[in-house]
């Protein structure tokens, strides 16, 4: 399970490869500070407006909107006063906003590399965050991915976290890093501060102190079952893992892998919008393939083993089904019913979250290819993704896409 009480928020891209076809060699010792030139800068740093810091000194509720993910909560107007300001500006914008608590990391020397330094203006980050990188850039070694920042509030020993308030939120972003990247760090801070201040969410300790004595009541009652098969025990295994799949789960979820596609969501709407601008194609196209990449990384945590004896593992999909299986066979109705309920949670929850995703990738194709290249992404998708944005299709006033769609 994910560690609820320092909630580490990242954003990764794919690495750009200096040579194609070949991985770019790693010269791991050397970080460099980079020299800024203009002439390899999709977008130079000072193209567009200087920010209003003022907006980032005012602090109203009544700017406070619900995103189309998750109902997320954040702050319009900060996340407006960046639309369209330059690098430079943003960097003092969201400094202005975190305290100062905004720092650069030097980007690893790749052989071959051409890099765009866009926050040179920013502080170094000191040698105690700088540690807090390094061991979340090992998280994600391998493959094609690169940490390019993160968010955090720095928690220790010394500095709890508190359930209600922000302790000491910073943001740390790569060297090579655009606009793009900060303002998504930006909206992690915006989210995280919100939620604090909305008394509906359950604060990351109460959540990690209730989900302890939830899952350790689960474990119990199950190991009672799986010896004695007796309906109290399974009542109370059908309750604890109930409230462990549908809110536990998706509390964490919303606040952590799928809070990356909801900010994500967000950006790549309004560049289609035109309102987000002076930020590269590449961004936007980088975060279509990450929230594909987030769906599919939350999507797995329901399979993921909650609970495993030297006979019986189980993940929390599997554990609704064996409690369902099990109440069935023993004519425990109402507990065959809630178990169900807990498998079309998940099932439904994951299906929104899918729509939403796929609507907000069909749009970029459609804006940036044209109709015909969309349609090719769409009929790349399996029947379980075509039945998903099957609403959506339906709605749109194109709908003769719908009918050639049917007619496979
Ligand atoms: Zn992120």
């Amino acid at each position: 399970m994910l560690n609820t009480t320092v909630l580490i928020l990242t954003a990764i891209s794919l690495s750009q490869s200096a040579c194609s076809g070949q991985p770019p060699e790693r010269h791991r010792l050397a970080r460099l500070t980079p020299i800024y030139d203009e002439a390899v800068c999709p977008i130079p740093k000072t193209q567009g407006r200087t920010a209003d810091l003022e907006v980032a000194s005012q602090d109203s509720a009544q700017n406070v909107v619900a995103a189309p993910f998750f109902s997320k909560r954040y702050n319009r107007r900060y996340f407006e006063a960046v639309f369209s300001t330059s690098a430079i500006a943003t960097a003092k914008f969201v400094s202005h906003l975190l305290g100062g608590r905004l720092y650069r990391v030097q980007r690893e020397f790749v052989m071959g590399e051409k890099l765009c330094p866009m926050f040179t203006e920013l502080p170094l980050a000191t040698a105690e965050l700088y540690g807090i990188w390094e061991e979340q850039a090992r998280k994600i070694q391998g493959g094609q991915a690169r940490l390019a920042a993160i968010y955090f509030q720095l928690c220790d020993p010394a500095r709890d976290c508190d359930d209600r308030q922000l302790t000491l939120p910073t943001i740390l972003i790569d060297d090579g890093r655009d606009r793009w990247t900060l303002v998504h760090e930006m909206m992690h801070f915006n989210f995280d501060r919100e939620r604090k201040r909305d008394i509906v969410n359950i604060g990351d300790n109460a959540l990690d102190r209730i989900s302890r004595l939830a899952k350790r009541e689960l474990y119990a009652a199950l190991d009672v079952f799986l010896k004695n098969q007796d309906r109290a025990s399974l009542t109370i295994v059908e309750d604890r893992a109930s409230w462990l799949i549908q809110t536990f789960a998706v509390q964490i979820l919303t606040r952590s892998i799928f809070e990356e596609l909801a900010t994500e969501g967000l950006l790549v709407e309004e560049y289609l919008n035109r309102k987000l601008e002076h930020v590269s194609p590449s961004a936007a196209r980088n975060a279509i393939w990450y929230m594909s990449h987030s769906l599919k990384l939350g999507s797995e945590r329901f399979d993921e083993i909650v609970y495993s004896t030297s006979h019986r593992t189980f993940g929390m999909k599997s554990l609704a089904a064996f409690v369902r299986s099990e109440a069935r066979a023993k004519g425990w109705h109402e507990i065959e019913e809630k178990a169900m309920n807990d498998e079309k949670f998940i099932h439904q929850f994951l299906l929104e979250t899918t729509r939403l995703v796929e609507q907000t990738k069909l749009r970029y194709e459609m804006r940036t290819h044209g109709w015909n290249h969309a349609l090719d992404s769409l009929f790349a998708f399996d029947a379980s993704v075509k039945r998903a944005i099957e609403d959506h299709l339906v709605q749109m006033p194109a709908s003769q896409i719908f009918s050639r769609w049917k007619a496979l």
